[in-house]
């Protein structure tokens, strides 16, 4: 059959339904994103070595003769070693294979091959262990280079790599199935290679220079595209909002108890000189944790009241939504101005007080969830719409409470807060069409939260401090990576071979190891520490108990609350003075850096334990001690950034602004490739002037 882009991958030869399952689990779903799946890293075999020559423990190639017929031989637990015998004109090794008995099959005595793995030499005893063998065969080449992709269960790297193979040849041969995506001149003016050149070098390169002329192209590309996606949903804006002309807000800061800090004040003037124009606000606060936001948006809440305007602030779970409430429901009744909460647990009678009280405007402020978008909810002179966390909302809900307020040509204002900090860089690029505030400056008086990572081998440490915080009547978090305990996957056989010579092996470790669940450690937890009070909150759970678990543990009734990261988003419980966060080496650092500032929020002293069990000079370990040196949210933002790519950082849920595809970048690292962004963005702006 003939592949085209959109074939679906069951149709390919050697796919069927199973492996397609578990192809779609990498978002492989047809042919177009099977060459669009691109190795996550090359190992290099062409640095071929001579046995004598090379250094202990280097990686490299060795083409050997096999001097001996393997043997299998059973270990304990049902684990097989296959060893044999090699040469080469320089010296003789041993080769061993753990649990990978079918390599009898495939190494035969006097056969020459070509092993890629690491060589130890111990007293002068000469190991291979676990190579990756390829035979060497008269007029065929072994590539230098070879991808290694990103693997699911049952996918090995074999399988990709020769479905992408046949993918490739078959679209490649025939230009109308693969066309070319970048207009001719943008490609000239860039100097970029092909679309066909680029993907057949990314998986196939010959070397490492075709490989940088295949990404370079690619990376422009995501880049390219995604700007012009941005540039055309904001385009020709010509629509008005009410002008707020009354600025003043010293009633309000009458009301704090606290002066604001030099960089809220800064906001709020933004906000001021943009709710006083007519245009409408569209604009972004960005801050720490803790750098007092909801000051910011209380400000431009009351501005909106004081002009006879309404103004909704949502945020994304019941908690945060609950917690603006009680913040700012008695200052704003000191005011004079009605503010109400809904969310979907205001119970019925209340809800329609509220409803019409909106739709009357005797309600001046609104605090709710999503629940604030449903159909029912009618503003009568809907001014200011706040979103918290924005990058939680889809872009669908927050038109849809925006819609509320549009009449013919008028919108109203949006005001944008981002506990993530973002960097500028990306700021710029992600929101384009938002102007910006930065929170960069915290109130007076906090403290750092010490920041410790340690391994298992803590855990009864861990736990008496746990105690401690219970008898000096403190609180603690716990925080799990998922809800309930998943089936490990299995390793296949391709994941033991990276293994074994310390490829990747953490990543790969990490992903067949369960991580903690919330659910079950709560009880391990409980039975180390008989003596304290339990509380568990999930996302799984239903928003009535979640709140009534946060509620208590707010209340001091309960000594450690253990849950996923549905506390990440603003909780304030300030008695909290300890933070453990399991598994922490599968959390993002913006996300570790949001938990860590769930303490620290009181007086006593605070403290954050990362606990993982990667090890000590390893990539992970790396990022995790970036938290144990770094407190400013902007700078691991950055390391982040650089590190994991904007995914953290991009909006997700339902139809987002930027419609194309996946928004994470497959290649495209926004620190490293900087120049390749401003080319791209030059391009792209230049392509929509002339559209
Ligand atoms: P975030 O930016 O994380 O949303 P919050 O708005 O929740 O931060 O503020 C965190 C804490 O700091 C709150 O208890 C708030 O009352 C307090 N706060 C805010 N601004 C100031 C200030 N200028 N001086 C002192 N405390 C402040
Ligand atoms: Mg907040």
């Amino acid at each position: 059959m003939l592949l085209t882009y959109d074939t679906p991958i069951q149709y390919m030869t050697g796919v069927g339904e199973t492996r397609a399952a578990s192809l779609a689990k990498l978002g492989i779903n047809t042919v177009g994103q099977l060459i669009h799946h691109y190795p996550r890293g090359y190992q290099f075999r062409g640095n071929i070595k001579p046995l004598a020559s090379a250094q202990p423990g280097e990686v490299a190639s060795f083409m050997l003769i096999a001097a001996t017929e393997p043997m299998v031989s059973t270990l304990k637990r049902g684990m097989t070693v296959c060893k044999l015998r090699a040469f080469d004109e320089s010296a003789s090794c041993e080769i061993t294979f753990f649990n990978q008995p079918f390599m009898k099959d495939v190494i035969r005595k006097g056969g020459e091959y070509r092993f890629w793995g690491k060589l130890t030499n111990e007293y002068g005893k000469l190991t291979l262990a676990s190579p990756v063998v390829e035979p060497i065969v008269e007029n065929k080449p072994l590539p230098n280079l070879v991808s290694v992709y990103p693997l699911t269960a049952g996918i090995t790297q074999k399988l990709l790599s020769k479905l992408v193979m046949t993918a490739l040849n078959a679209l490649i041969l025939r230009p109308d199935a693969l066309v070319e995506t970048l207009p001719e001149d943008v490609r000239k003016e860039n100097d970029l290679c092909t679309l066909a050149y680029a993907l057949s070098n990314i998986h196939f390169p010959p070397d490492f220079e075709t490989l940088a002329i295949a990404k370079r192209r690619l990376i422009f590309e995501e880049f390219y595209n995604f700007i012009l996606g941005a540039g055309k949903s904001n385009n020709n804006d010509t629509s008005t909002a009410p002008t707020l002309a009354n600025t003043d807000i010293t009633p309000l800061l009458d009301c704090f108890s606290f002066e604001l800090t030099g960089a809220q004040k800064r906001a709020v003037c933004d906000i001021a000189a943009d709710l006083s124009g007519t245009k409408p606000m569209r604009r972004l606060v960005s801050g720490d944790v803790g750098s007092g936001k909801t000051a910011v948006a209380a400000a431009a809440a009351f501005i909106a009241a004081n002009n006879g305007c309404q103004c909704a602030l949502m945020a994304p779970t019941e908690i945060l939504a609950t917690q603006h409430y009680s913040d700012l429901e008695p200052l704003f009744r000191q005011l004079g101005f009605e503010c109400r909460l809904l969310t979907g647990s205001t119970k019925a009678s209340e809800r329609n007080k509220l409803l019409s009280g909106l739709a009357d405007g005797s309600v001046q402020l609104v605090i709710g969830t999503h629940a604030l978008i449903s159909e029912e909810v009618k503003f009568s002179s809907l001014g200011l719409v706040i979103c918290d966390e924005q990058h939680r909302f889809g872009v669908g809900q927050r038109e849809a409470l925006l819609a509320k307020a549009e009449k013919g040509n008028i919108t109203c204002h949006q005001l944008t807060m981002s506990a993530t900090p973002i960097p500028r860089t990306l700021a710029m690029f992600l929101y384009g069409n938002l102007d910006m505030s930065v929170l960069d400056e915290l109130p007076p008086g906090r403290q750092k939260v010490k920041t410790f990572v340690v391994n298992e081998g803590y855990r009864e440490r861990l736990n008496g401090f746990i105690r401690r915080q219970r008898d000096e009547g403190h609180q603690v978090y716990v925080v799990c990576p998922s809800v309930e305990e998943a089936e490990s996957g299995e390793m296949s056989q391709e994941d033991i071979r990276l293994f074994d010579y310390g490829y990747d092996a953490e990543e790969i470790i990490n992903s067949h190891m369960p991580p903690k669940a919330a659910t079950t450690w709560v009880k391990v937890l409980e039975e180390s520490l008989p003596d304290l009070r339990f509380g568990c909150v999930h996302g799984k759970m239903k928003a009535s108990e979640k709140d009534s678990v946060m509620r208590k543990f707010a209340a001091g009734e309960l000594d450690v609350l253990v849950s996923t990261t549905v506390i990440e988003v603003g909780v304030n419980v300030p008695n909290a003075t300890l933070m453990i966060v399991e598994n922490a080496e599968r959390f993002g650092l913006s996300q570790l850096h949001q938990l860590r500032g769930r303490v620290g929020r009181g007086n006593a002293p605070s403290c954050c334990v990362l606990v993982s069990d990667t090890m000590q000079d390893s990539r992970a370990h790396k990022r995790l001690d970036v938290m144990r040196t770094t407190y400013d949210g902007f700078k691991i933002a950055e390391f982040d950034l650089g590190e994991r790519g904007p995914g953290d950082f991009i909006p997700s849920g339902d139809g987002d602004v930027r419609q194309h595809g996946e928004l994470k970048f497959r290649l495209a690292n926004l620190c490293e490739d900087m120049e390749l962004l401003e080319a791209a963005v030059k391009a792209a702006k230049k392509t929509l002037a002339e559209s």
